[in-house]
């Protein structure tokens, strides 16, 4: 697809004329370098090794003992964040998790450990980054030598691979064997801890939330207890990056590359998620060239979980890394070491996180699409609807959770269109948006255009300070549009996509 000629010159035109700045995309921060600079192989190492000595970090082993277990290792986090900057707020977020299905065999007290870096203009947003602390070993392999395979990583209940039953007093005689976890998930910990270093060195317009979860080896415990939380405060997560397994690079077969990382959001189009993974293929690659990102549009590996999954759950973007090439024979074994792992591959991912984290934590808040509550209706059949003070109308997946406010159902339950229109020619493509932050920190907006069936956003059209755009001779029936606002800096907001609500269907009546 490429837009007619006429079009593009049309807009071009339009811009000159309206005296508008070119478009400053591609532009790379010397804050969000420096951060990304800054990021140490030699400290993200350390970091794995002391996790690896507590000899296991499962949520269920001894938690009394204060150089091994889960205990010592989570004091130990805390104790790091704290050292990192007084003005990180560092605390525990416990709960009190009852006896339930064969891994959580006894009541267990868990420990989210979470330092948040306040933001200074937008604080009430929040970018996460995170990762599991805790290991797990699943203990002697079944006869014959089948290793539990795929099925494990936070068993979701059916694993690809043929995972042996355990029962929970299985479980209970495995909580204190040797669970390195170097890769699953020392990897990603160490990622969140160097960062949460790094960072709260420098200030940023977002805030920025470090967590580092338990419970995971036992089915996603403490993020999904964390999402639930952060839902019923209506905190506004703008984004979760997680990581889980970012510490091989070369798989149980051989097969290498420490060039790509996987990054797994959800299989709804233009879901918050997705939406989230095309910006972080864009910005990541952008300041990583090395690097590339595998935008893998599906929740997860088959069969298996993370962290990320209970966050889209209560409506945020939420994202994981993990390598392409993994290990399953060391996972969820005392295999699971530093020796087996690469940190330089770790320490690239990590890098990859904190230039994702800190272009998104200096951005603007992505334009809203839907009309203010109390609005009236709009021309052309858009709007109308009540409850559009968020961009959550008509996304998919109860999206919206990251804008303003919470989603709220439009009046007498039809859902709000957003301003998308044929305008007043019925043949064009009229788009309309408003800023979702402070107006002040916004130095124009970019218009986004694919195919439908295009994976990535393939036009930018740079439009200046506007609320409006029109673009001649564009039909609104066969592309995707969307919109996203760039900072003064040059950073650049999240994509809102202009998503029609589907069609419902209605009870049609019959004469009797
Ligand atoms: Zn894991």
């Amino acid at each position: 697809m490429k837009m007619s000629q006429k079009t593009l010159a049309l807009g071009a035109a339009l811009c000159f004329f309206a005296g508008y700045s070119p478009a400053d995309e591609s532009a790379v921060n010397p804050q969000v370098v420096k951060v990304m600079n800054e990021v140490s192989e030699d400290r993200i190492k350390a970091i794995i090794e002391k996790l690896v000595s507590f000899g296991t970090r499962n949520t269920m082993s001894n938690a009394e003992d204060a150089a091994r277990g889960v205990g010592a290792a989570r004091q130990w986090i805390f104790d790091q964040f704290k050292s990192y900057s007084p003005r990180l707020e560092v605390r525990f977020d416990k709960f009190r998790v009852k006896k339930q299905g064969q891994r959580i065999f006894k009541d267990v007290d868990l420990y989210d450990v979470i330092a948040v870096l306040p933001g200074k203009t937008m604080p009430e947003t929040q970018v996460w980054i995170s990762g599991h602390y805790d290991s797990l070993n699943l203990g002697a392999r079944p006869a014959g030598g089948a290793a539990p395979g795929p099925g494990g990583d936070a068993a979701t209940g059916g694993g690809a691979a043929a995972a042996p039953q355990l029962t929970p007093a299985d479980y209970e005689k495995n909580a204190e064997l040797p669970a390195p976890g170097a890769c699953d998930d020392g990897s990603g910990t160490a990622a969140v801890m160097e960062l949460a270093r790094v960072m709260s060195q420098y200030d940023f317009d977002k805030t920025i939330v470090f967590a580092a979860f338990a419970g995971e080896e036992q089915g996603l415990v403490g993020s999904q207890l964390e999402a639930e939380k952060a839902h019923k405060e209506n905190a506004v997560i703008e984004a979760v990056l997680n990581n889980d397994i970012i510490g091989t690079e070369v798989s149980g077969t051989g097969r290498t590359g420490n060039s790509t990382v996987n990054l797994y959001s959800d299989e709804t189009m233009d879901s918050p998620s997705q939406e989230l993974s095309r910006y972080v293929r864009e910005i990541g690659e952008r300041y990583i060239p090395a690097m590339r990102v595998n935008t893998v549009f599906m929740g997860d590996r088959l069969g298996r979980g993370g962290d990320h999954t209970p966050f889209q759950w209560e409506g945020y973007a939420a994202v994981r890394f993990s390598t392409p090439n993994e290990i399953y024979a060391n996972q969820h074994h005392a295999t699971d070491t530093l020796e087996n792992m690469s940190v330089p591959y770790t320490a690239r991912v990590a890098r990859m996180n904190a230039v994702v984290a800190a272009s998104l934590a200096l951005s603007p808040k992505a334009p809203l699409v839907f009309r203010a509550a109390g609005q009236g209706g709009g021309r052309n059949g858009a709007g109308g609807a009540a409850g559009g003070g968020t961009n959550a109308g008509a996304a998919p997946v109860a999206a919206g959770r990251g804008a303003d406010g919470a989603a709220a159902p439009a009046a007498g339950g039809r859902r709000p269109t957003p301003l998308i229109t044929r305008g007043r020619s019925q043949y064009d493509a009229q788009l309309q948006w408003r800023p979702a932050g402070p107006d002040a920190s916004i130095k124009g907006y970019v218009v986004v255009v694919r195919p439908t069936t295009a994976p990535y956003w393939e036009q930018q059209i740079y439009v200046g300070k506007a609320t409006e755009y029109l673009m001649k001779d564009v039909s609104i029936d066969d592309l995707k549009f969307g919109i996203k606002a760039l900072g003064m800096n040059g950073g650049e907001s999240l994509v809102t996509p202009y998503l029609y609500p589907p069609r419902v269907k209605a009870p049609i009546e019959l004469v009797q």
